[in-house]
């Protein structure tokens, strides 16, 4: 699953993080993989730089496979593939490089088979803020596309672009793309801005915008300073409540999703 938006400091690392930390503590086996260059994901997970060996970027270069760059994090059943700087750089390294937009469909396939059985059951990808080729790349590899979106005036601004990302990608790369869900983030019941943000969202998206709302919450943002999740900074906390929520909602729509391909 790609969580996508072009736009910056929406919530996708935040939700790549804890909704995968609340999918392992469903019992799910989780993989993030970290494709924007900040490495906020890796950050955020507790993976500080020099720990990083093998990254997303030598996956993608083809110098490693996916499963050499696989690492565990301090939660059961939640792994990482890091991301570095060096990701930055790839677009014009891969030029017009033949499978340049296929490069981690092709890395991942690494994952599918394992006698039977399946290494993860959810695999999170973290993309850049940009619809650059790493973005196209993570649209190609996935199944669905999860779509932060913060309840702010602009929340709707750009979305255009997004989608027509997403249909040509369908179009051409990824016949099988589907938009998962779209998740309201960062929402502040004080501030009627973020309560018909929210209502404009759904009257646009109807019922694949998620029940759960992610509200603005303190806790959430301190989290990644200690290296943690939020769910395991402050599990009481409404932010990770409100993940724990989106988790349950999103496996009972994977679920149909899934049965229905
Ligand atoms: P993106 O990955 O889309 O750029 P981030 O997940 O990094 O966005 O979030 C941007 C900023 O907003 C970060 O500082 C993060 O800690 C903060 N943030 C995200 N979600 C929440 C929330 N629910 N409550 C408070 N702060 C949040
Ligand atoms: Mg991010």
């Amino acid at each position: 699953m790609a969580v996508a938006n072009q736009k910056g400091g929406v919530g996708k690392t935040t939700t790549a993080i804890n909704l995968a930390t609340a999918l392992a503590a469903l019992g799910e086996k989780v993989l993030i993989l970290d494709l924007d260059p900040q490495g906020n994901a890796s950050t955020g997970l507790g993976v500080p730089r020099h720990q990083r060996k093998a990254s997303v970027y030598d996956v993608i270069m083809g110098e490693q496979p996916l499963l050499d760059a696989v690492m565990p994090t301090a939660l059961p059943r939640l792994s990482l593939v890091p991301a570095d700087a060096d990701l930055s750089g790839i677009e014009l390294e891969l030029g017009q490089a033949q499978n340049r937009n296929f490069r981690l469909r092709d890395a991942l396939q690494a994952l599918r088979a394992d006698h039977g059985e399946e290494r993860f059951t959810y695999v999170l990808i973290d993309c850049p803020p940009s619809l650059n080729m790493l973005t196209v790349n993570a649209m190609t590899a996935a199944d669905a596309v999860l779509v932060p979106l913060q309840c702010e005036f602009f929340a709707l601004e750009g979305l255009t672009q997004l989608m027509r990302t997403v249909d040509l990608v369908r179009s051409g790369l990824n016949p099988k793309l589907e938009i998962q869900g779209v998740v309201l983030t960062m929402y502040d019941r004080r501030n009627a801005l973020s309560e018909q943000v929210a209502n404009d969202v759904r009257a646009h998206f109807g019922e694949k915008v998620y029940e759960t709302v992610i509200p603005r919450n303190v806790r959430v943002s301190e989290a990644p300073s200690f290296g943690k999740p939020v769910l395991i900074y402050d599990l009481k906390c409404a932010g990770s409540q409100a993940y724990v929520k989106l988790a349950r909602e999103l496996v009972v729509r994977e679920r149909a999703r899934r049965a229905a391909a």
